[in-house]
C-alpha cells in the first residue's frame, strides 16, 4: 500500500511526541516514587533511632525494666507521627505494637525482617522500581535491632511501618496529568505536523502533476511561492522544463529536417534496429525495391534480393572494430536497374552497435554509361584494328614480292587506300563526336535557306545515286525560302549522312524521295527510300554509337556505325528533331525538323 508523505510525517511526529512523553513520564514517575520513598525511609529511620534513644536499652535486664518506659515512648511516638511502630522479640514476635494488627504475641510477617534477624543490622524494605505497577507493598518498613552490648545478641527489634498508599496516589495523579499532557501534545503535534506536511506535499504534488504533463509534452511553468528547498526544487524543475522544451524543439526540428532530407534524397535509406527489424525506410526505398520485396526484417529483405550479407556479422565486426570500410558497396541488379548498397552499422552513446543503416544508390545510369564506354572503346579498337590488319597483311604480301606484279600491286594498293579512307572517316567521325561530347563544337550559326543546301547535297551525291541506278525525286517549293539559322557545313553533313544511308541501304535500284516543306514555325525535311528497311527492335537503337543492323554490309559500304549518332547530335545542336520510321523490305523514312528563323 502506498502511504503518502503527509501521513508519514504525521505518524513520525506523533510517534516522537509519544516516545518523548512516555520516556519523560517514566522518569518523572520514577523520580516521584523514589523521592517519596527516600523521604519516608528517612522518617522511618529517624523514628527508629529516636525510639532506640528513648528506650536506652543495652541488655536484656534493661529491657525488662524499661518495659513501661517503652510503652509510653511508643505512645508518644505514635502521637508524633502516623507510622505504625512495633517492638519485636528477636524471633519476630510482637511484643508491643501501636496498631492492633498484628496483635501482641503474633509473629510479624515482613520481607525485610528475616534479613534483619540474620544480619543483625538495621534494614529498610527495598522499594522496587515502578512498584506502583504491581502494588507489591502497601507499606514501607524499617527494622532496627537493638543488640545486647555484651553478647551482641538481638534484644528487641524496633519495627516502624509507613503506609505506602500515598506514594501510589501521588504517582497515579502525576500519571493522569502526564497522560492528559501527552494527549494534548499529540493533538497539537498532529495538527502542526499535518500543516507542515501539507506545506511540503502540496508543492511536491504540483511538481508530480507538472512532471506528468511534461512527460505528455506540455512544458508549463510552476509558480514559485517560497525560496526554501521546495522553492529551489521548483525553480530547478522550471529550468529543466525550459531546457527540455528547447531541446525537444531542437530535436523535433532536427527530426523533421532529417525526415525531409531522407524523403527528398535520391538514394533509398533503410534503418534496422539491433534485432534486425526495419525501423525506417524512405519512400525512395519502396519505389526502388517495390512493395513485394520490402519486408519488416533484414534477414527477409536481402536474401530475397540475392544479396548475401549477414546482419549479425555486420554488427559484430563493427563492435570489434574489424570492419573494413567497403566504400564501393555491394552491386545489386533488380529488373533493368542497378543499385549500389552501402551497409553502415550505427552506434549508441556507449559505443555499442545499435543497428544498421542501408543506403541504396541507383547507379543504373553510371552502370549503363560505364557499359557504353567499355563498348565504345571495344568498338573503336575493333574498327581500327580491322583496316590496320588488312593494311598490314597487304603490305607484307607486297614486301614479300607481290610488288613486282604491277597489276596485283595496284589492286592491293587500292584496297589499302580504301582501308586508309575508312580509317580516316572513322577518326574524323570520332573526333566530331568527341568535340560534340566535350562541347567544343564551334557552330557558325547564320541565316540560311535549307532548300539550297538540300539541292547542293543531292548534286554532290548524284554520282553515287546514278552509279547505283537509284532514282531521286526532289520536292520543294522553289518560290519559298526555307529560312532557318544554322551552320551550313553541319547542316550539309546531316543531309549527306542521311542521303548516303538511303543510297547505301537500297540494294536494288530504288527511289529516293527528298521532300522539303514548311509551316509557319517548322521546316521539315523528309528523306524516304525504298531500301532494305530496319526491323523494329533495331530501330530503337539506331542512334547508338557503332550500332549497325548488319555489320558486314555497313563495313562493305564504308560505314562506321557513327553516322546517325553524329546526325542526331548535330540536329539537337540546332535545336531540331529527328525521327526514323521504317519497314523491313519496304523502306525507311528519316524526318528532320528545324525551327523557322
Ligand atoms: P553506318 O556507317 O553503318 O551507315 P549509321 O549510323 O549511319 O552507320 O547507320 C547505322 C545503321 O542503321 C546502319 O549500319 C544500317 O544498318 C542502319 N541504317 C541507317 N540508315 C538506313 C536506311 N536508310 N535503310 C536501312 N538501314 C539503315
Amino acid at each position: 500500500m502506498r502511504t503518502s508523505i503527509q501521513w508519514k510525517i504525521v505518524v513520525i511526529y506523533l510517534s516522537v511526541v509519544f516516545v518523548i512523553m512516555v520516556v519523560s513520564g517514566s522518569f518523572i514517575i520514577c523520580n516521584i516514587e523514589d523521592t517519596h520513598y527516600e523521604k519516608i525511609k528517612r522518617e522511618l529511620m529517624s523514628s527508629a533511632e529516636t525510639i532506640e534513644g528513648r528506650l536506652g536499652v543495652s541488655s536484656g535486664a534493661d529491657f525488662e525494666e524499661s518495659m513501661d518506659k517503652v510503652e509510653s515512648t511508643l505512645s508518644t511516638m505514635v502521637a508524633l507521627n502516623q507510622h505504625a511502630i512495633y517492638i519485636l522479640a528477636p524471633n519476630g514476635e510482637v511484643l508491643l505494637g501501636s496498631k492492633s494488627e498484628p496483635a501482641v504475641g503474633e509473629i510479624m510477617v515482613s520481607d525485610v525482617l528475616p534479613e534483619v534477624i540474620a544480619k543483625k543490622t538495621p534494614q529498610t524494605l527495598e522499594w522496587p522500581l515502578f512498584a506502583y505497577k504491581e502494588a507489591k507493598y502497601d507499606y514501607i518498613e524499617h527494622d532496627r535491632p537493638i543488640l545486647d552490648a555484651t553478647t551482641g545478641e538481638i534484644l528487641v527489634i524496633i519495627c516502624v511501618r509507613a503506609d505506602a498508599t500515598d506514594i501510589y496516589d501521588n504517582v497515579f495523579s502525576v500519571m493522569k496529568t502526564i497522560t492528559l499532557a501527552a494527549m494534548i501534545a499529540m493533538g497539537i503535534a498532529a495538527v502542526f505536523s499535518a500543516i507542515f506536511a501539507r506545506m511540503i506535499t502540496v508543492p511536491i504534488k504540483q511538481l508530480t502533476k507538472s512532471s506528468k504533463q511534461l512527460a505528455a509534452g506540455s512544458f508549463s511553468r510552476i509558480p514559485i511561492y517560497s525560496e526554501d528547498e521546495i522553492g529551489q526544487l521548483t525553480q530547478s524543475f522550471n529550468y529543466m522544463a525550459a531546457e527540455l522544451s528547447k531541446t525537444m524543439t531542437a530535436i523535433s526540428s532536427e527530426k523533421s529536417k532529417l525526415e525531409k532530407i531522407l524523403e527528398n534524397m535520391a538514394d533509398g535509406v533503410m534503418a534496422f534496429n539491433r534485432q534486425g527489424v526495419l525501423i525506417h525506410a524512405n519512400s525512395v526505398c519502396y519505389e526502388m525495391l517495390g512493395n513485394t520485396n520490402m519486408d519488416h526484417r533484414f534477414d527477409f529483405i536481402f536474401p530475397k534480393l540475392g544479396v548475401e550479407v549477414s546482419f549479425d556479422k555486420l554488427l559484430a565486426e563493427e563492435s570489434n572494430g574489424e570492419r573494413v570500410k567497403n566504400e564501393e558497396g555491394i552491386m545489386m541488379a533488380l529488373e533493368d536497374k542497378f543499385y549500389n548498397l552501402h551497409f553502415a552499422p550505427y552506434m549508441n552513446a556507449r559505443g555499442e552497435s545499435e543497428g544498421v543503416v542501408v543506403v541504396m544508390q541507383d547507379v543504373t545510369t553510371q552502370q549503363k554509361l560505364d557499359q557504353m564506354r567499355k563498348e565504345f572503346v571495344a568498338n573503336v579498337s575493333h574498327e581500327l584494328r580491322t583496316p590496320l590488319t588488312t593494311v598490314k597483311s597487304y603490305t607484307e604480301t607486297l614486301i614479300d614480292g607481290a610488288i613486282d606484279d604491277r597489276e596485283i600491286a595496284m589492286q592491293f594498293l587500292s584496297v589499302m587506300e580504301k582501308e586508309a579512307d575508312r580509317m580516316t572517316t572513322l577518326v574524323q567521325d570520332l573526333l566530331e563526336l568527341s568535340r560534340i561530347d566535350n562541347k567544343q563544337m564551334q557552330l557558325d550559326m547564320r541565316p540560311l535557306d535549307l532548300k539550297e543546301i538540300v539541292k547542293e547535297t543531292i548534286e554532290a551525291q548524284k554520282i553515287h545515286i546514278e552509279k547505283k541506278g537509284h532514282r531521286i525525286i526532289y520536292e520543294a517549293d522553289e518560290e519559298m525560302i526555307y529560312n532557318m539559322i544554322g551552320d551550313s557545313a553541319r547542316i550539309r553533313q546531316i543531309l549527306h549522312n542521311i542521303l548516303s544511308n538511303a543510297i547505301k541501304y537500297s540494294i536494288d535500284p530504288g527511289t529516293i524521295h527528298v521532300k522539303l516543306y514548311k509551316n509557319p514555325n517548322i521546316i521539315t525535311l523528309q528523306v524516304k527510300d525504298t531500301g532494305i528497311g530496319i526491323a523494329k527492335p533495331d530501330l530503337e537503337r539506331i542512334f547508338e554509337r557503332f550500332f549497325r543492323v548488319d555489320k558486314a554490309r555497313s563495313r562493305s559500304q564504308g560505314g562506321t556505325g557513327l553516322g546517325l549518332s553524329i546526325v542526331k547530335e548535330m540536329v539537337e545542336l540546332h535545336h531540331g528533331k529527328i525521327s526514323i520510321t521504317s519497314k523491313p523490305g519496304k523502306g525507311t523514312t528519316v524526318t528532320v525538323q528545324f525551327n523557322v528563323s
